[in-house]
C-alpha cells in the first residue's frame, strides 16, 4: 500500500508522517495493514493542490492507494483578505484531489473543520447538522467538502476543531509564550469548543483508511471549554506563574467573527471505528509533559 499526504509540512501533516513512520501514536499502535507502508509527503512546493494539471499528473504517476489531504489555507483572518486564495486552496484543491483519486480508484481523506457550522446553539453539532459557515475560511472549506462528496466515491471527510500539535504554530504555544513573557494575559471566554490534540486526529484517520466506512466524521477532543478555560489549563499544566483573565469577543476585537459555539459530537466515529478521542484535558496534559517549556 502507498499513502500520499498533501500538506505534509503542516501541524496535522507532520504528525501523520511521524506516526506512520513510528507505527504508533499516543493512543496506541496504528492498524497492522498500514505498518511499514510507503509514505510520500508533499508540501506546497512539491505539489500545489490548487494546480489541477499537476495534481492529476502527480497522482497518476505516484499511484497512491490512499491520499490524505492535510493541506489548506488555514489563516482565518487571511482568508477574509485573500478570498480568491482561500477558495483556490480550500475548495479547488480538494476538488482536484477528488477527481485525481477517482481516476485511479484511490481513497481520499479530506480534513475539514468545525467552521463549516454557524456556531449558534448549545448542543454539539453532529455530522448531519445543517452547514452554515460564517467566514470565508468556513465557506471555502464547506465548498471543499461539497466537491469531495461530488467527485470522489471513496472519501472520508474528517472534521477536527481547535487543533494543536507538536509542529507549527497553535494556541498552546502562543499561550505558553505570552504567559512566560507577561504576568497577566487576557483570553476570550465566550466561545466554546473542543481542543483537539493532533495525535488523536491522526490515530482516527489511520483507523478509518483501512476500512470502507466512507463518509463524514467529526473528530474532536472529548469535553468542551472556552478559550479562557483552555488557556488556564495550559498555564496550570506548564506550572507558569501567570494570571489568566477572561474577556469577551467584543473586547478582544478580532477581525473575523469566530463561532460562539463550535462543539462537535463524534457520533459517526462512535458507530464505526470507535471514538477513542481523549478528553481534552488529558490530551493537553500529555502534550505539555512532552514539550520543553
Ligand atoms: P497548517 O497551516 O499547519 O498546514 C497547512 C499545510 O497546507 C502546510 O503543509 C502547507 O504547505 C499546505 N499548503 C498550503 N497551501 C497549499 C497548496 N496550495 N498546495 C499544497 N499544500 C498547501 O494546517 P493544520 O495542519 O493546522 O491543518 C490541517 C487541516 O486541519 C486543514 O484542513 C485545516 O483546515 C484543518 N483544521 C485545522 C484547525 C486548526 O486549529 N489548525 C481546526 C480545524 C480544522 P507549505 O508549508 O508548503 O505552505
Amino acid at each position: 500500500m502507498k499513502i500520499l499526504i498533501t500538506g505534509a509540512t503542516g501541524q496535522v501533516g507532520t504528525q501523520l508522517m511521524n506516526i506512520l513512520a513510528s507505527g504508533k501514536s499516543e493512543l496506541g499502535n496504528i492498524p497492522r495493514e498500514i505498518e511499514n507502508v510507503e509514505v510520500i509527503g508533499t508540501g506546497s512546493k512539491e505539489l500545489d493542490i490548487s494546480d489541477n494539471k499537476k495534481v492529476i499528473e502527480f497522482i497518476r504517476e505516484v499511484k497512491p492507494d490512499v491520499v490524505i489531504n492535510a493541506a489548506a489555507y488555514t489563516n482565518v483572518d487571511g482568508c477574509e483578505i485573500n478570498e480568491e486564495l482561500a477558495y483556490k486552496v480550500n475548495a479547488l484543491g480538494p476538488k482536484n484531489l477528488a477527481i485525481a483519486c477517482e481516476k485511479i480508484g484511490a481513497k481520499l481523506v479530506h480534513i475539514s473543520t468545525d467552521y463549516v457550522f454557524n456556531g449558534v446553539g448549545n448542543k454539539p453539532f453532529r455530522e448531519y447538522d445543517h452547514l452554515d459557515p460564517q467566514s470565508i475560511y468556513g465557506a471555502s472549506k464547506k465548498m471543499g467538502e461539497d466537491f469531495v462528496r461530488e467527485f470522489s466515491s471513496k472519501y472520508f471527510i474528517v472534521r477536527p476543531s481547535w487543533v494543536y500539535g507538536y509542529q507549527g504554530k497553535n494556541f498552546v504555544y502562543t499561550i505558553l509564550k505570552l504567559a512566560k513573557e507577561n504576568g497577566v494575559i487576557t483570553v476570550v471566554n465566550d466561545q466554546r469548543g473542543n481542543p483537539t490534540n493532533v495525535e488523536d486526529i491522526v490515530h482516527h484517520i489511520l483507523k478509518l483508511i483501512v476500512t470502507e466506512e466512507y463518509g463524514i466524521y467529526n473528530c474532536s477532543g472529548q469535553g468542551e471549554c472556552t478559550w479562557y478555560d483552555f488557556a488556564c489549563k495550559i498555564v496550570e499544566f506548564a506550572n507558569i506563574s501567570c494570571t489568566v483573565k477572561p474577556c469577551t469577543s467584543d473586547e478582544y476585537q478580532s477581525k473575523v467573527k469566530r463561532p460562539a459555539y463550535s462543539s462537535l459530537d463524534n457520533m459517526m466515529l462512535k458507530y464505526t471505528v470507535g471514538d477513542e478521542m481523549r478528553n481534552w484535558e488529558e490530551a493537553l496534559r500529555v502534550f505539555i509533559n512532552n514539550i520543553k517549556i
